[in-house]
């Protein structure tokens, strides 16, 4: 196979940023504060928007109001309320060319009092926001008091109506249960859930709520059981590279398949061409997932001198990422392992 079609998209995320006021050890892009403070360029932006409302066109009933996590397009990060004349003006972009169901994905971080919250949210509203996602989770309250979370959620509805997105539920309902106040260590709330909900441990953690990708296996991986590289070799991820139901494209116009942080199937601003065809021989990391773990293995093995991981690894995503973090710390020759930035704020 000499080229791989880029997936049309049927829903799609857009990074204002990478830069985040938290550090969430579960954070599938490796999202921080110590990310450059680099944003999505409003021009560039404005044409991914027109070729996002291209590509949507008639996918979707007309006049829908209704928002989903897989659904429409959103605005996210990165936090994208850490710039909001951006994120305003995004939207406005967005919404006169009738991208649907519009909204924003948030950590809460700004929420600090009612007031700040209901105009910033009635703003975006005017602007043609149809709702918002709210993160919930306890990898965040070690970063976000949890009554800003818990105020933006409030404040949300009283905006947007039905359209709030409170992910996860299962994770802001014990949340709530603890009567959190303020921010609490991962290690407090792992002690509270023994103690109180034991039972909801498998679920809450299970790879249903936490992805085993991007930082999550270097900061939770102790939690999961481990295998050796071998017992992934034979999976691929076609599947995954190929997946049209959501893309995201970061602020360097990465266009983003199968949640896969740190790949990158191209320049989104140029869609018609990757969907036309990318050649695999200029992108040999690509190439080698789309056949199998075990090509990548043995092409960093042979090419860089990768060596297993003694520990094993709790995922095909782990083994991955951590492939490809030893060859973009040794070149940046593949065009595929971007951002690069990516692979520096893992741990
Ligand atoms: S998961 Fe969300 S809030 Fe947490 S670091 Fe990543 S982008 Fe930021
Ligand atoms: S193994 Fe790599 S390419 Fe495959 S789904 Fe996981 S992160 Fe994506």
């Amino acid at each position: 196979m000499a080229k791989f079609r880029a997936p049309e998209p049927f829903s799609g995320g857009i990074f204002l940023t990478y830069k985040c006021t938290s550090m969430c050890r579960h954070c599938m892009y490796a999202c921080s504060p110590k990310w450059s403070e680099d944003w999505i360029d409003v021009k560039g932006a404005e044409k991914v928007l027109t070729i996002l409302s291209e590509r949507l066109r008639g996918k979707y009933p007309s006049r829908s109001n209704t928002i989903g996590v897989n659904y429409g397009v959103h605005f996210t990060g990165g936090e994208p309320f850490l710039n909001f004349e951006l994120l305003l003006k995004l939207t406005e972009v967005a919404h006169s060319l009738e991208l649907p169901s519009l909204f924003v994905e948030t950590n809460c971080f700004w929420c600090v009092n009612d007031k700040v919250v209901e105009e910033k949210l009635k703003r975006l509203k005017s602007a043609g926001l149809q709702g918002i996602l709210i993160s919930a989770n306890p990898f965040l309250v070690e970063y976000v008091p949890f009554e800003r979370i818990v105020r933006c959620e409030r404040i949300g509805r009283k905006v947007f109506g039905r359209n709030v997105i409170v992910y996860h539920d299962l994770f802001y309902s014990q949340l709530k249960r603890l009567g959190l106040k303020g921010r609490m260590s991962f290690e407090d709330y792992l002690e509270f859930m023994m103690k109180k909900c034991r039972g909801e441990i498998p679920l809450a953690l299970s790879f249903n709520s936490v992805l085993p990708m991007g930082r999550a296996p270097y900061k939770l991986g102790y939690l999961y059981r481990r295998y050796p590289a071998k017992v992934f070799f034979s999976e691929s991820c076609r599947r995954e590279l190929t997946r049209e139901w959501h893309v995201h494209i970061d602020n360097y116009f990465n266009y983003i398949t199968g949640y896969c942080g740190g790949i990158s199937l191209g320049d989104a601003r140029e869609l018609d061409s990757l969907c036309e065809g990318i050649e695999l021989d200029e992108r040999p990391v690509l190439k080698a997932l789309l056949e199998s773990l075990g090509s990548l293995y043995e092409f960093a093995v042979e090419e860089f001198g990768y060596r297993e991981l003694p520990e094993g690894y709790v995922s095909k995503c782990h083994l991955c990422v951590d492939i490809r973090r030893h060859i973009a710390k040794q070149t940046d020759r593949f065009e595929e392992l971007n951002p690069r930035e990516f692979y520096k704020h893992l741990e």
